[in-house]
């Protein structure tokens, strides 16, 4: 029944291609679960991790932390009643401090998974195994915008259409901020926005704050960076309104410069976010079931485990590329 060893993609180390390997199944321990991955997205930290710098994982990390799948195991010390082998479950991709899928526990982008009981949810039958993998980066926007302590009635800006700016974007409209604008230069990630239903856009190469104010008549009270690259934070402290909030969603590993004074004199608030809690896994998906979230249309491609290094490989120069999701029942 128990299989000792899995199928997985396997980063190898800086400038490889993962490998497809057979792996040892994880064992669990008396409060984990085993879970039989359906769906696994990849994710731009993932890529993140698989470059040379300060994130980067560890050769034979298995990546993966975006997954959705079946409970097959469940380990003695588990609560009684909780969870039972063929639940169809999330989680929240830690296990104590440690994390799932970078490095630590060995991630999703296999065809099992080992879960601690504490941080799983699961996934209502009337929510697909797509949406399910979606769950994560769903959440990653809402405790983003959380942090932002407030967007209803404001006119924001995010900067960057990519998985995450565009999911910050859907809990703004979500939230009932005023006005939703999108800075990004892709066409391909436009089209996308536009498909998930944004209409306003500024072009980070021309003046976006410009562009914003013809856009909305105001100033951004509230800028979402997800980008991460230099220069960002002090083009958003200039165009800032007084008491504006700039939120750090953007991974920026760089020194980055900026004018303290701009900031002080506005009175604005600069918040990094990262990550979630378990509430924002479980808000997702009951917004998910009840219909009033659905980012569905961001996945773009599901590939077989066997294709899984070809695409991620392409998602470092993304072209019409969004979400990328790993299909481990095919
Ligand atoms: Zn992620």
């Amino acid at each position: 029944m128990r299989i000792d060893t899995m199928k997985a993609a396997v980063f190898q180390g800086p400038g490889q291609p993962l490998t497809i390997k057979d792996i040892a199944t994880p064992q669990i321990g008396d409060g984990e679960m085993l879970v039989k991955v359906r769906r696994c997205g990849i994710c731009g930290t993932d890529i993140h991790a698989s470059r040379e710098g300060p994130f980067m994982a560890p050769p034979e990390t298995v990546f993966g932390h975006e997954f959705v799948g079946d409970i097959v195991e469940v380990g003695s010390a588990v609560p009684e009643g909780l969870f039972a082998p063929g639940d169809r479950v999330t989680s929240l991709p830690f296990i104590g401090e440690q994390t799932i899928g970078l490095g630590e526990i060995s991630g999703a982008y296999s065809e099992y998974v080992k879960v601690g009981h504490e941080l799983v949810l699961k996934i209502p039958e009337s929510l697909d195994d797509d949406r399910g993998a979606l769950v994560e980066p769903l959440a990653v926007g809402l405790h983003s915008v959380k942090m932002a302590e407030g967007v209803a009635e404001k006119d924001v800006l995010i900067i960057g259409a990519g998985p995450i700016g565009l999911a910050c974007a859907i809990w703004c409209r979500f939230f009932g901020a005023r006005s939703v604008v999108l800075s990004e230069m892709s066409p391909a990630r436009l089209d996308m926005a536009r498909t998930l239903g944004f209409a306003d856009f500024v072009d980070p190469a021309g003046d976006v704050g410009a562009q914003f104010e013809a856009l909305t008549g105001a100033a951004p009270a509230v800028q979402i960076e997800c980008v991460g690259a230099p220069g960002i934070l002090q083009a958003c402290i200039e165009r800032a309104p007084n008491r504006g909030v700039i939120m750090g969603i953007g991974v920026c590993d760089h020194p980055d410069e900026i004018v303290p004074l701009t900031a002080f004199v506005k009175e604005l608030r600069i918040q990094w976010a990262v990550g979630y809690e378990k509430e924002d896994f479980q808000f997702a998906i009951d917004m998910m079931v009840a219909g009033r979230v659905d980012a569905s249309a961001m996945i773009t491609d599901v590939v077989s485990l066997d294709e899984a290094p070809d695409a991620f490989e392409a998602l470092r120069n993304p072209s019409g590329q969004c979400k990328v999701l790993i299909d481990l029942t095919r």
